[in-house]
């Protein structure tokens, strides 16, 4: 081959390589959502995934609504599938722990296994490895937070509660959940609460009705410029 055809078959292969990779998984005519511009909540599903997962991503599906699970890495690890799907239509994956210990009563130790053991859980069920993590019980402290940073993963609370998993009533969650959803909310919920997946059709319409969009996490978060080990939103008597 010629040096000359030899570097034009070069220069092709390169813009074969910039071309930008077409949206195929995506509705094309569908824009980024911009959380700066519109109104944007995240619901987060903790110590999943639960037993109605399927149901769950069905409704999230249907109403083309994105969602963070918190997962447990030992429920990944019974539930393999769910864990792929969720994946696979645009949720967010974090880390919750393997078995759900307080990290402030844990050692050095337990805490990097748990959060190495769900790591790993997730990618062989999934093929990603989560970014964010989620203490179990929403508990830290400078120590889990430096272990947060070693890991690279900044520590995701929530700005509000469903308080779904005291209140196991279908329109008490609901309610509680529109009094405290505000834009670039974080909301707890669990995967496991029948009520909350029951009522989630209903909740879903109300809150797209009200204006909002509903995103994963990462994107609420996108103009905090969190570093690994950061705790967002800071608990309460944190400084930054
Ligand atoms: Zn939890």
């Amino acid at each position: 081959m010629s040096r000359q055809i030899s570097s034009l078959l070069a220069i092709a292969a390169v813009c074969v390589t910039l071309a930008p990779a077409p949206a195929f998984a995506q509705d094309p005519k569908k824009e980024p959502v911009d959380c700066s511009q519109v109104k944007c909540l995240a619901l987060t599903f903790d110590d999943g995934p639960g037993q109605y997962a399927g149901t769950l991503l069905d409704t999230l599906k249907k109403y083309d609504a994105k969602a963070t699970f918190f997962l447990e890495g030992q429920y990944v690890k019974s539930r393999p599938k769910f864990v792929k799907r969720m994946a696979a239509e645009g949720h967010e994956l974090g880390n919750h722990s393997y078995k759900h210990p307080d990290f402030t009563k844990s050692s050095e130790a337990t805490i990097k296994d748990e959060i190495q053991k769900t790591q790993d859980a997730v990618k062989a069920a999934a093929g990603v490895e989560p970014k964010l993590l989620r203490p179990p019980y929403g508990m830290t402290d400078v120590r889990v937070s430096e272990i947060a940073e070693q890991f690279g993963m900044p520590q995701i609370l929530w700005t509000a509660g469903s308080k779904d998993w005291s209140l196991k009533n279908v329109d008490a969650i609901q309610k509680q959940t529109l009094a405290v959803a505000k834009p670039n909310g974080i909301i707890l919920m669990h995967d496991w609460v029948k009520q909350t997946v029951d009522g989630m059709p209903a909740l879903i319409k109300t809150l797209q009705n009200k204006g909002y969009h509903l995103v994963t996490v990462s994107d609420v978060i996108k103009g905090e410029s969190l570093e690994p080990g950061d705790a967002f939103p800071l608990p309460e008597g944190w400084e930054q």
